[in-house]
């Protein structure tokens, strides 16, 4: 039986600015994935609560004032919402390590900055963005503005809640939308503040709304409501699908960024002292529960060997612990769900003839993590990029190593995929670099780094991987409608 930490949070809907029980008072418990312990008790909105959230962001968008305020004074509350973020980082990280399970360190130094400038940035980009005229002679004049779309829907993912959130909510209320935010049931705790963060930076109520509960019922529920407008979903592909077919009826816009597998192409002139780490981010940061993780690792045969021993050292130097902890590289999987399946390719792995390199197994580690969802960094090297573990999203810490021969073949490789959001080259070849980017069909390809945002640059997905792209004026592009304005001059 998991147990109850003392201080177990209740966390309400938040609709209309205020948190409160769901109408039917149902509750679910979410347990932190280290220790199995009941953590928090979450009102689960039912379908009429989701109504409500979505009528009261109607309201707030027809009549209230969000929509005919200043950029300037949009902005300004926006930028306080920055401000309250980074004055709140130790709770905001503490709930995302409580909840996700990821280390709280990396979380309050890295994520929650990043939050905070997801908000600030967009705040400034809204008041800096100009639009379009085209000039027709002396007889006409033709002009763009940007105006917002409604009630938006945000879906975030477990795996990186509150910094995805901001990412999706920034420009959305630069934009001047009204929101109902859903957080996944699992990590509602640091999304749940947004309403609190609001309020305290001058939004006003009904603006933003946070309604908890699973994506089959409130998830379904927002993305068949009449009410809303647009959806923007992070999440797997298969809820991907499920969104489009749901929000069909009554013709949504929708963003998506969805699953990816992606290529970590390591050349035999790579700088191996800067690839080896890097590539170990990227296959193990937050478990390896990362869209964006290169969970595949082409590297040129005639440095394989090399590569291998480095990265496996470097694999079971990080330290797999207690999520809380400074110190920590790697806390457990989100779940029991997850862990099921993140192992369950464990015994694919051995059925496909993967050679295991390390992990595969429980770490050691003190008793009261003895119930966490807890897996070693686990390599494996397969030469068949046909394979399962080759080809479908694992979502864990569970990475393969690939030999190849000839730039040819590791574009092949990296292209045979269903998925397409990133790709990552590692070499110090400036030819090859353009060569493979260029062919690489993936959304965002980094050479010789990864993950570095620019949160002007687009960023989304080929393929399965998603539709449309946000950051920057991509963001400003969905979550408003352009207007063209033709005026007669005569
Ligand atoms: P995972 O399968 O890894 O849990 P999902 O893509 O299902 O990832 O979850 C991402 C988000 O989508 C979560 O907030 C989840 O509750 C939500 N979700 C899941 N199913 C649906 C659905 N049918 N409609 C809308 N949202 C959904």
């Amino acid at each position: 039986m998991p147990r109850v930490t003392a201080d177990v949070k209740d966390i309400g809907l938040y609709i209309n600015g205020e948190y409160g029980p769901a109408e039917n008072e149902d509750i679910f418990e979410v347990t932190n994935p280290a220790t199995q312990e009941i953590i928090a008790r979450v009102s689960e909105a039912t379908e009429e609560d989701v109504d409500r959230a979505c009528r009261v962001a109607r309201d707030a968008f027809e009549n209230g004032p969000w929509g005919k305020m200043s950029v300037a004074e949009r902005s300004a509350k926006l930028r306080k919402m920055a401000d309250i973020i980074l004055e709140r980082k130790e709770e905001i990280a503490r709930y995302d390590a409580m909840d996700v399970g990821k280390p709280y360190e990396a979380t309050v130094g890295h994520e929650v900055a990043r939050a905070a400038n997801n908000i600030r940035f967009f705040a400034d980009f809204a008041e800096k963005q100009g639009g379009e005229t085209y000039p027709m002679g002396e007889e006409f004049i033709n002009y763009t503005r940007y105006e917002p779309v409604g009630v938006a829907a945000l879906i975030t993912p477990w795996n990186v809640p509150f910094m995805l959130t901001t990412w999706k909510l920034g420009p959305c209320l630069a934009g001047g939308n009204t929101v109902v935010i859903k957080p996944a049931e699992n990590t509602p705790l640091s999304v749940s503040l947004l309403g609190d963060i609001a309020k305290e930076a001058g939004v006003p109520d009904g603006v933003v709304n946070v309604v908890q509960g699973r994506g089959d019922i409130v998830g379904n529920a927002l993305t068949t409501h009449p009410e809303v407008d647009l959806v923007s979903f992070t999440g797997s592909t298969a809820t991907g699908k499920r969104i489009l077919k749901s929000g069909a009826d009554t013709l949504k816009k929708v963003s998506f960024e969805l699953g990816g597998k992606a290529a970590n192409i390591i050349f035999e002139d790579a700088d191996l002292e800067k690839a080896v780490p890097e590539s170990i981010k990227a296959a193990f940061m937050n478990s390896g529960q990362v869209c964006l993780a290169g969970s595949r690792i082409l590297v040129q045969r005639s440095i394989f060997n090399q590569f291998l021993e480095k990265f496996k050292k470097a694999a079971q130097d990080l330290k797999v612990g207690d999520p809380q902890e400074n110190g920590t590289d790697m806390g457990p999987l989100v779940s029991e769900t997850h862990y099921n399946k993140v192992t369950s390719y464990l015994e694919i792995a051995e059925e496909e003839g993967a050679t295991l390199i390390c992990g595969g197994k429980r770490p050691e580690l003190p008793q009261y993590l003895s119930d966490g969802y807890y897996l070693e960094p686990t390599i494996y090297v397969h030469e068949n990029s046909k394979a399962r573990i080759c080809q479908e999203e694992i979502f864990g810490p569970v990475v393969t190593v690939i030999p190849f021969d000839t730039e040819e073949e590791a574009l092949h490789i990296a292209n045979d995929t269903d998925y397409g959001l990133n790709g990552v080259v590692w070499t110090e070849n400036l030819q090859r670099a353009h060569r493979i980017s260029h062919h690489v069909r993936a959304g965002t390809i980094w050479v010789n780094c990864w993950f570095v945002r620019d949160l002007r640059a687009p960023f989304g997905g080929f393929k399965k991987s998603g539709i449309g792209r946000e950051g920057g004026h991509h963001s400003m592009e969905f979550f408003t409608e352009a207007k063209n304005i033709c005026i007669a001059l005569n």
